[in-house]
């Protein structure tokens, strides 16, 4: 699975889709991890301890290093930026401003709330507009994005209209539900994200080519689908070659991925065509089986059973600190309903806040989740490929390679922001994983 930041763009969405929106063989931001939690099978004769499993040449090595501190650094300003512009935006009065301004304007409530949330969208985008021009120079500069800034400028403002048309609706909603319910309008939040998150995973393949160009992966690469049909059916993952798709990736970036995405109906392949045909088809199979991980382990649903028990004390806790924060300071900002539009924004900014500071446990379960995909898919094509050992380490370098992920990341950098294991952890763990050494048995596949 694989979301996208235009779905992360309101702090209150980044919480909701916490937890669920990493599955893909590589993470949104830098690859990264922890100790293992599986033990290390091992083999008898083993490398050197010294040559690393994922590694890179001098020139590449100062380069990903150079590049992930720059990219570390982006993503927890970037959080914390938004957390500040939510705080400004009440503590300058500016919020209950716009607020009084627009009740002057429009007549309807409904009205009212669009143009206040639509604006505050705006502004948030605005404001972090010179942080994600940084982070697209940074990337083109060092090669990874091929981008034109025309065309990265129509993606981003595709993606504030996106974020308007879908997101406004919903605050809308969360917003009545508050002043519905004052006392206990958390349990209605609550119950109303589950639904909206299933419905969003089902909706995201399908709105995705507002964005990307897709095309049938049959009529590009029949062998490679021929290949991929073959961990299909080892895997019983119901993916008929008609939802294998290619995406043109390669008018934006050098990186590769491929993922799967949606569920049910809407459940397919997509490989990248900086993927197909650029890395062997084996390490590709790798990628496709680790995908198909994330569905046969069930990770979609149990990631949301597990969001759906956490964020119920998540809710009620934000609204104990919203309440708090009304209290201390909604005088001053003029903010002392939370039912109203500003009150509404001291309660976004509140879960933005409890969502940063959740940012490591998501992460931790999400890495948990990405390593038994990988243990997955590395099962899933022995028999398929002659040595899954040699592919997916082979596959992890080429990754990690194309997106020049640092070899030895902080160890804090991943506890707080990697999504996945270090590309190292990853690589080192398949090279030393061989279940069927010594007449041995898979975790999940016999043989
Ligand atoms: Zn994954």
């Amino acid at each position: 699975m694989r979301f996208t930041k235009r779905w992360l763009l309101p702090g209150i969405f980044a919480l909701m889709l916490a937890g669920v929106s990493t599955f893909t063989v590589r993470g949104q931001t830098p690859a990264a991890p922890q100790a293992s939690t599986v033990p290390v099978q091992s083999t008898a004769a083993q490398p050197a301890a010294s040559q690393q499993a994922y590694s890179l040449p001098p020139d590449k090595l100062a380069k990903a290093i150079a590049l992930s501190r720059i990219r570390n650094i982006l993503d927890i300003v970037g959080s914390l930026w938004q957390i500040v512009v939510i705080w400004l935006l009440l503590a300058s009065r500016f919020a209950q401003g716009l607020e009084t301004e627009i009740k002057r304007i429009a007549s309807h409530r409904w009205a009212q709330g669009v143009f206040f949330f639509a604006a505050f969208f705006i502004i948030l985008w605005l404001s972090g507009l010179p942080l994600s021009m940084y982070g697209h120079y940074v990337e083109r500069s060092y090669q990874i994005s091929v981008q034109s800034w025309a065309g990265w400028f129509q993606d981003d403002a595709k993606e504030l209209g996106f974020a308007i048309a879908i997101t406004t609706p919903l605050l809308l909603l969360f917003n009545w539900i508050v002043r519905r319910w004052p006392r206990r309008y958390w349990l209605g939040a609550w119950a109303v994200t589950l639904p909206i998150l299933v419905i969003v995973f089902f909706v995201e393949p399908l709105v995705e080519p507002l964005f990307e160009k897709y095309e049938p992966l049959q009529a590009h690469n029949p062998a490679l689908v021929a290949d991929l049909e073959k961990v299909v059916e080892r895997t019983g993952t119901e993916i008929p070659p008609s939802r294998m798709y290619l995406m043109k990736a390669s008018l934006k970036t050098n990186g590769l991925n491929a993922y799967v995405t949606g569920i049910g109906a809407t459940k397919r392949i997509v490989v990248w065509d900086t993927t197909a045909g650029r890395i062997p088809n084996d390490e590709i199979l790798f990628i496709f089986a680790h995908e198909c991980g994330h569905y046969v382990l069930n990770h979609l649903p149990k990631g949301m059973a597990l969001m759906a028990e956490s964020l119920f004390f998540i809710y009620w806790f934000c609204a104990q600190f919203a309440a708090w924060m009304v209290a201390r300071f909604g005088v001053r900002w003029g903010a002392t309903d939370l039912g109203s539009r500003t009150g509404f924004l001291v309660l976004l900014c509140a879960i933005t806040v409890v969502g940063f500071a959740l940012e490591p446990v998501d992460n931790g379960l999400s890495r948990h989740f990405e390593h038994q995909a990988d243990v997955f898919g590395q099962e899933a094509i022995h028999g398929i490929v002659p040595d899954p050992q040699k592919t997916a380490v082979a596959a992890f370098n080429d990754l990690g390679k194309a997106w020049l992920d640092d070899p030895n990341p902080s160890p804090f950098i991943e506890f707080w922001l990697y999504s996945h294991p270090s590309t190292q952890q990853r690589a080192e763990f398949a090279e030393h994983y061989d279940p069927w050494a010594n007449g041995g048995r898979g975790k999940f596949f016999a043989k």
